[in-house]
């Protein structure tokens, strides 16, 4: 082919690659092509996280005025419109005793994506080591190849019927080279909540060899039996080496809007804006006053969020287990990983993209999550932020596999 080209000319088509060396590994998410599938066979989507009903009518009503009044519509301030950074800071001072300068320890960011996204592009060198806890959120990979890093997962494994950190392993997976952990608690896709046992453990390497890290806590208010979710920043010596990351698309039902943020100390917060202004400079203008009413809302409306979706988690676990699944009952997020084994399966890839034509649900393979594919080989992850009745329905389908 190269000969042709030099013989005839220079080609109108470029020659090289086109997609850098960084990202080439990455094709189309897990969730674009499963969410296809959906559409295109009619089945139930319980694939990408994404809830079917919207969130509270006041708070859409919010981002309607929002519109109308002009407040938003045009470019909103770098950090994000001070109401709703005010309402941030609230927010982790009222749920964790956690005290943010809304001025100079706030972001509003375009979800909590570009939070991670711009967090490690601006605190990762070329060739600097994240530590990630495997099976990771795929935005994680992608972004820290984005930043030169070099990821090292630290895997979670099935124990007591939950997957585990080992302490040990993590320990030992810390280098001279190491930055930074990226973590994910309650963890998208196993819906394990770190302890605080764990957590006083991770905050002990962190202070002891010195890293940042970056946690990712957008599944926050969705805890379940009697778990805590327990911000790493409230351990000793933690609130400024710790960039902490949430979300209102998860917490408030409005994936659409990306409302994110970051809290962390001033230089910190300073650093992830150097990077963030110019990934999207700013996003969601009018939603981010609408986000700022949302935070303001009564305990009860978290609490009525978290105990309706622990039944949905208890409905279609169950409806799992009679199915034949070997089920992981999450204590937090709105996932729950499954063994496909016990239903004389062992490729999650094979089995969901044949899942719509045998049963007519869609989900997803957790094998995408990790550098070592084999390890998630026989996991499944099923979303429950569905409405009751799409959930029974899916459970009845399920039950056909047996
Ligand atoms: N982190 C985790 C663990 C997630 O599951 C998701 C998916 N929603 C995100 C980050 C991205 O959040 P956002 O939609 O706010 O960008
Ligand atoms: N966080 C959602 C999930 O894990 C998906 C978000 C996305 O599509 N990027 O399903």
């Amino acid at each position: 082919m190269a000969a042709m080209t030099s013989t005839s000319g220079p080609s109108s088509v470029p020659s090289r690659p086109l997609l850098n060396r960084r990202l080439a590994e990455f094709g189309t998410t897990i969730f674009a092509e499963m969410s296809a599938l959906a559409v295109r066979t009619g089945a139930l989507n319980l694939g990408q996280g994404f809830p079917d009903t919207d969130g509270p009518d006041a708070v859409r009503e919010a981002a309607v005025r929002a519109l109308r009044d002009g407040r938003g519509n045009q470019y909103p301030p770098g950090p994000g419109v001070p109401e709703l950074r005010t309402a941030i800071a609230a927010h982790q001072e009222r749920r964790y005793g956690l005290s943010f300068d809304p001025d100079t320890e706030v972001l509003v960011t375009a979800g909590a994506t570009e939070a991670i996204a711009a967090s490690l592009l601006a605190l990762v060198e070329p060739g600097d080591e994240v530590i990630a806890l495997e099976p990771y959120y795929d935005s994680y990979a992608a972004s820290i190849a984005m930043a030169g890093g070099t990821r090292v997962p630290v895997t979670l494994r099935p124990r007591d019927g939950a997957f585990r950190l080992d302490l040990d392993e993590l320990r030992d997976a810390v280098t001279p080279r190491t930055r930074l952990l990226l973590l994910n608690t309650p963890h998208n896709p196993t819906g394990t909540v770190l302890t605080r046992a764990e957590l006083a453990e991770i905050a002990r390497i962190a202070v002891a060899r010195d890293l940042l890290v970056v946690t990712d806590e957008v599944y926050e208010h969705l805890v379940f039996d009697g778990a805590e979710h327990i911000p790493l920043a409230t351990f000793p010596g933690m609130r400024d080496r710790t960039v902490t990351i949430s979300s209102a698309g998860k917490t408030f039902s409005f994936t659409g809007w990306k409302v994110g943020w970051v809290t962390a100390s001033a230089p910190l917060t300073t650093a992830v804006r150097s990077a963030k202004q110019f990934l999207t400079y700013v996003a969601s203008g009018p939603f981010q006053y609408a986000i700022a009413e949302a935070l303001a809302l009564p305990d009860a409306y978290f609490e009525d969020f978290r105990t309706g979706m622990e039944a949905k988690r208890d409905l279609l676990a169950k409806g799992l287990a009679d199915a034949g699944f070997g089920v992981y009952r999450p204590s937090g997020t709105y996932f729950i990983t499954t063994d496909i084994r016990p239903l004389g399966a062992d490729d999650g890839f094979a089995f969901c993209r044949a899942l719509p034509s045998r049963a007519g649900v869609v989900a997803i393979p957790n094998a995408v999550f990790y550098d070592h594919r084999a390890e998630g080989a026989p996991y499944v992850r099923f979303a429950f932020c569905k409405r009751e009745e799409v959930l029974r329905d899916a459970v009845t389908r399920l039950a056909r596999l047996g």
